[in-house]
């Protein structure tokens, strides 16, 4: 039972009455918002607001302070650790309008934007200063540089350009009390007191809503080139990653997929031979042009030398568009081949991806399921689908989940690279946190946040 107030019709008029905010409650709203995309997950909200202005946020706060309601701050919802969804009720706080870019400055090489901004509308307006915002999650087209920072989202690109945390140099965030703070600066470098900024970046809407970000820009790279390896087994592709990165190549990408996943989407891939495979990397390059040939063609030796079967070079942007397509198909094939799908997205040593990935087929064994996995292999960041004909089999698959995450970090992993804690990983937290840990982790979320009305119930139950 939650101890959290219902939205009477009186909290309702009062929220309506703050200038900023549009107030929607018709039924198919509430649905649409009591879900993001972790499969299964849902929760219906009371109450979805979406704000236009940084005063009605905080007139908001204040008074679910005052009146003990809880607030869950929204992006895009396309979130896989249902961080975003109203567990206790309340009110979900869209920040999809507040989607301004207020300044681009090229000579400062930032951008200063509200929270709303689709990541890919950032990208494509400092495209034409001759700049770039790296951070690429798969959902860019659809989710929020909000969100982004929320969850420290990473993407294919974090191999050479990191997460997002490493492009936001300042925020300015409303705090649970309805209090405004702006944390880090907007210069290149800056280390005056505690890394707030570090704090709120990361961490998933508990401890401030996010209402505006100075992000960090590079020169926009002059051309990219793309390389496919098929390799007849994943050891040996894995042992070609340590390889590339060993002698100082820094792809831009480096994925995997593995049989199973080119089994699914291997009629949409713009070659043939496929069938035998066992693993196949997807790697490109970005810079200068004639760098980045000598550089894919130097890895493209590497495959080969390391057992590959194939390794093609993309010969125009239509067939690299082509594998991204492919790259991004797989989670939505996985999810309409199977009615259960459990997301996971571990991380492991470099070193050991290998390792890791070969012990799957006997956690398959052992549970009835079929397991898919792909990924940034670069970062050592597997993407798990744990897969099942019903949704019956959830149980053993979710005690399964726990054994592979257990695994994970013995292997000196963790459970999470990119999507976070939220709901979905909850149950795991104590595997991989020291009880010291969450002890303070749980006295920093008290200090933001004594009432609790902050997105409630999320990384901490
Ligand atoms: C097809 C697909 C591919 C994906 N690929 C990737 C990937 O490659 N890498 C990756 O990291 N993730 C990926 N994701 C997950 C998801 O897109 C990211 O987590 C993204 O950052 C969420 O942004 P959003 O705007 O949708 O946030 P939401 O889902 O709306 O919210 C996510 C969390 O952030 C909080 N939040 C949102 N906005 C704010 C704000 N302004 N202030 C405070 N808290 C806020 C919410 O409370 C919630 O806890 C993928 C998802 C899908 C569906």
């Amino acid at each position: 039972m939650s101890d959290y107030a219902p939205i009477t019709a009186e909290i309702r008029t009062r929220i309506a009455a703050i200038s900023g905010l549009t107030v929607i409650d018709d039924p198919g709203t509430l649905e649409e918002f009591g879900r993001d995309k972790t499969p299964g997950a849902f929760h219906l909200p009371e109450l979805v607001v979406e704000a236009t202005e940084v005063s009605a946020i905080r007139a908001l706060l204040r008074l679910a302070n005052d009146c003990r309601f809880p607030v869950i701050p929204r992006g895009l919802g396309t979130g896989l650790a249902g961080g975003a969804i109203p567990i206790h009720g309340g009110v979900v706080l869209s920040l999809a309008k507040m989607n301004r870019i207020i300044a681009i400055e090229p000579r400062n090489m930032i951008a200063v934007v509200e929270p709303g901004v689709r990541n890919l509308d950032l990208k494509n307006a400092v495209r034409e200063h001759g700049l770039c915002y790296p951070p690429d999650p798969a959902s860019n087209d659809t989710c929020s540089i909000g969100g982004n920072a929320a969850t420290n989202a990473g993407g294919p690109a974090c191999v050479k350009y990191g997460t997002t945390r490493d492009y936001i140099l300042g925020l300015e965030a409303v705090l649970p009390s309805g209090e405004l703070i702006e944390a880090g600066v907007r210069t290149r470098k800056g280390v005056v007191g505690y890394d707030m900024r570090g704090l709120l970046v990361g961490s998933e809407g508990t401890l401030g809503v996010i209402t505006k970000l100075i992000v960090r820009l590079i020169p926009h790279p002059a051309d990219v080139t793309t390389l496919v390896a098929l390799f007849p087994k994943l050891s040996p592709a894995m042992e070609a990653i340590t390889t590339i990165l060993m002698r100082g190549y820094m792809p831009s990408t480096l994925e995997f997929m593995d049989s199973r996943c080119l089994e699914l989407v291997g009629d949409i891939l713009p070659f043939a031979g496929v069938k035998e495979a066992g693993a196949m990397l997807l790697i490109e390059a970005d810079g200068a042009p004639e760098t980045i040939r000598c550089e894919i063609e130097a890895i493209r030796e590497i495959c080969l030398e390391g057992g590959a079967s194939d390794a093609l070079v993309a010969p125009d942007a239509v067939w690299r568009a082509k594998m991204w397509e492919v790259r991004k198909a797989i989670s939505l094939r996985i999810e309409e081949n199977h009615p259960l799908d459990i997301q996971e997205d571990i991380v492991v040593p470099l070193g050991r991806i290998a390792e890791f990935v070969e012990c799957l087929p006997a956690y398959e064994a052992a549970l009835g399921v079929k397991i898919y996995a792909f990924g940034h292999a670069g970062d050592g960041n597997i993407h798990l689908s744990v897969t099942a004909e019903s949704i019956d089999a959830r149980p053993s698959a979710e005690a399964g989940v726990r054994e592979i995450i257990q695994k994970v970090i013995a292997m000196g992993g963790t459970m999470s690279g990119e999507h976070g804690v939220g709901i979905a990983k909850q149950p795991f937290l104590s595997l991989e946190l020291s009880p010291e840990s969450m002890r303070l982790q749980r006295a920093i979320k008290l200090l933001f946040d004594p009432n609790l009305i902050l997105n409630p119930g999320k990384i901490f139950a």
